[in-house]
């Protein structure tokens, strides 16, 4: 079965109700964990101090999304809340990630959107910053015009563009007008054709020319892969463009490709490592699944062998 074929039957997979069942219930001893960093905040900082001791800056992500009542997206704005008080108070080199269907957009966009500006605030006094996930293409819409009406009156927001799909173009020009510092990634989601590219080959071509279009720009861009030839990318055209280390920063999720993450940081890159904690690690662990299917052959290995 080819790669694509195999990434998207995982992600079809985690839809049903069975599976889910099956990886809650053997996912926590089988290698969720090697991708999330703990189940509560106190068992995660540790993990960020150690990232942040060997030069790695860190972005915190809750998990949690999909759909939420109000109850939910009020403890997620109040858990992100405290979250900015502990990486201020532990002085830890870390900005947060979120994604606005845990904060209730499908519920109520203007609720969603006050509880953002209400973290968001709090992260622009603290010094601090808040970037918002990019999920699947029923949500881009939204989410990018919440972010365009925020982002003139708040610094410290930033938002994610994935090369897959075909908007993306025109909205990173958009995003230029607002010299929105964003995060570039290949998209994680189911996607059809009719919106996303079916082809590895045109995503990561579109992936290089949003990096391109953004660092021209001018703009603070997040170049957020594993993939060595679009970081080898990234680092020709900004030397030979001119552009300062100062002006990106590369961006990779934990657990994977660590010692990659060590090796630009200490050839004088900013590496930030997203790192994502809590209960609601289903989704975030079968997207990780599906990037890789030798991960789906590490977690059936370790299930033979109980
Ligand atoms: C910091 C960060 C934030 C992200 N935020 C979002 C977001 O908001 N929305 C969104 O849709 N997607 C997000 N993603 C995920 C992204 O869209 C891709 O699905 C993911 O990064 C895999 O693509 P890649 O660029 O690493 O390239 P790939 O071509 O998929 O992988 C390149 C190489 O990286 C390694 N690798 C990649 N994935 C894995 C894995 N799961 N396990 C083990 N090794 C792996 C392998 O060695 C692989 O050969 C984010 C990714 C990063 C790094």
């Amino acid at each position: 079965m080819s790669q694509s074929l195999l990434r998207r039957g995982i992600l079809a997979a985690a839809e049903s109700e069975t599976v889910a069942r099956f990886v809650h219930r053997y996912g926590p001893n089988l290698g969720a964990f090697r991708f999330v960093a703990g189940n509560t905040l106190d068992e995660t900082v540790p993990v960020l101090r150690e990232l942040n001791r060997r030069g790695l800056s860190v972005t915190l992500d809750r998990l949690g999304e999909g759909e939420v009542d109000s109850a939910y997206a009020d403890q997620a704005e109040a858990a992100y809340l405290a979250i900015l008080d502990r990486i201020a108070l532990e002085q830890l080199d870390s900005h947060v990630s979120l994604k606005l269907t845990q904060l209730g957009l499908d519920l109520d966009r203007e609720a969603a959107k006050a509880r953002l500006v209400a973290i968001v605030s709090k992260a622009e006094a603290q010094g601090s910053f808040v970037r918002v996930d990019m999920e699947d293409s029923r949500h881009t819409e939204a989410t990018v015009s919440l972010f365009m009406e925020l982002r003139p009156d708040h610094p410290g927001i930033g938002l994610v563009i994935q090369s897959y799909l075909r908007r993306s173009e025109a909205d990173m020009r958009e995003l230029a007008r607002l010299r929105a510092n964003v995060r570039v990634v290949k998209g994680a989601y189911l996607e059809p054709p009719a919106v996303a590219f079916p082809d590895k080959a045109e995503v990561d071509e579109n992936f290089k020319r949003l990096v391109a279009m953004h660092l021209e720009a001018g703009c603070y861009t997040a170049v957020a892969t594993h993939d060595p030839v679009l970081i080898a990318f990234t680092e020709d055209f900004t030397r030979s463009h001119g552009i300062g280390p100062d002006r990106f920063e590369f961006q990779m999720l934990f657990g994977i490709r660590p010692a990659l993450q060590q090796a630009l940081a200490e050839r004088g890159y900013r590496v930030r490592v997203y790192v994502p904690f809590g209960p609601d690690w289903y989704p975030y662990f079968m997207r990780r699944l599906a990037e890789r299917p030798a991960n789906l052959g590490f977690f059936l290995k370790n299930l033979a062998r109980r």
